[in-house]
């Protein structure tokens, strides 16, 4: 299953008399000569009569000697590399990036001492295939990943490139400062919320409730949804786009209840904007008083956690909508619970819902939020409240 796959780096005038039996060649041509073009020509096109070889690159880029030096360092280098990802993985920064599909994706940069290179160094690219991830009856995942030579100009000898598995176990519970999970609740939906605070405690999971209204209306909610360990943001008065409306009703619906809560002991530290939307100038304006603003949307971000302490992040949508089977919910949900966990660290994952229902599209049922729970407890992530970043 793992393989290695090496570029054949060609300097002569002329290619190979022989076919490579396999992979992907690609021939840097270094002396830009008709004849010697031509006769690259004809030997790509022999390869790729043979069906052997995926890929035929010919560039003319000039005189570079010592290249297939530099080529033997970098296969090292790159030796290097798979090894360190194998044995200590849990020592590489890795980072968070959305692939082509939208799919949560992590990947790291490293890079190995490689003589022969400009600087000394080659940069490599590890990215870990999280969604072929598979679990042991123990807990641990075996996890695929690809290793890559990160093109850097003209010198660089490309298609060095090698794949192979790792092992890592998740922690077995929540860290300190750890990575986590920022479940937050929309709307109105107090009621139905109130009758699974108790489901809540069961699986120790503290989340945020955006609140709407005036004071009045939901204090009695807040006092209890506070006591039981959880947060309350704040949603607005009345629920109206925001971008439509007139400034004056901006500032009534963002601003006028908020001293009665504060003065009430609801500190209402974060604000979520009504259906996401917003302008930069709402930012401004909002940082005055809420520490972080909250959009959403349909796709899956993570933020570290001490970045977000003072500004905006963009949170995806669970409702029952967007997911019309429980088996894509699940792989979504642990496909990026899965990234959280892995990429480790104070990395938090926003998430966002409406009611609790089987059968509402804003909302999530209660089946797929306690999946979100299990999974992750089982991934040892922490519940974050808006007020702890
Ligand atoms: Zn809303």
């Amino acid at each position: 299953m793992p393989y290695v796959r090496w570029s054949y780096c060609s300097t002569a005038a002329q290619p190979p008399a022989r076919l490579p039996a396999s992979g992907c060649f690609i021939s840097v041509l270094r002396s830009g000569s008709k004849r010697a073009q031509s006769a690259y020509r004809r030997f790509a096109r022999r390869l790729c009569a043979t069906a052997a070889c995926g890929l035929v690159v010919i560039a003319a880029l000039g005189s570079c000697a010592g290249a297939p030096d530099t080529l033997a360092h970098e296969k090292r280098a790159l030796t290097g590399v798979v090894k360190k990802v194998k044995t200590s993985d849990r020592n590489i920064p890795k980072y968070f990036v959305l692939d082509e599909h939208g799919a949560p994706t992590v990947k790291a940069a490293l890079w190995e001492e490689a003589r022969g290179t400009e600087t000394g160094l080659a940069e490599f690219e590890v990215r870990y295939d999280l969604a072929a991830a598979t679990a042991d009856h123990r807990g641990s995942f075996t996890v695929p990943f690809t290793v890559k030579r990160r093109a850097a100009g003209i010198e660089t000898i490309e298609a060095v490139e090698a794949r192979d598995v790792l092992v890592w176990t998740p922690p077995k519970a929540p860290q300190a400062d750890g990575a986590g999970i920022l479940l937050a609740f929309d709307d109105d939906y107090r009621e139905v919320w109130a009758r699974y605070f108790g489901f809540f405690d069961r699986y120790g999971a503290k989340v945020t409730f955006f609140v709407q209204g005036g004071f009045s209306d939901v204090r009695l909610f807040c006092a209890e949804a506070l006591a039981r360990g959880h947060d309350v943001g704040y949603h607005t008065l009345t629920h109206q786009n925001l971008t439509t409306v007139p400034e004056a009703v901006f500032f009534t619906e963002t601003g006028a209840e908020v001293r009665a809560f504060r003065d009430n002991g609801v500190p209402l530290t974060s604000f979520a904007y009504p259906f996401g939307l917003s302008k930069a100038w709402m930012h401004r304006e909002l940082l005055k008083s809420f520490t972080v603003l909250r959009g959403y949307g349909v796709t899956f971000r993570l933020y570290h956690r001490h970045a977000v302490r003072t500004g905006y992040i963009s949170s995806k949508a669970l409702d029952n909508i967007l997911f019309k089977e429980d088996a894509a919910f699940e792989k979504e949900v642990r496909d990026s619970l899965l990234a959280a966990a892995f990429i480790g660290g104070a990395v938090v994952l926003p998430l966002t819902t409406h009611t609790i229902s089987d059968t509402a599209d804003w909302g999530i049922t209660p089946g797929r939020l306690a999946y979100l729970f299990e999974t992750a407890a089982g991934l040892g992530l922490r519940f974050y409240r808006y007020c702890d970043l």
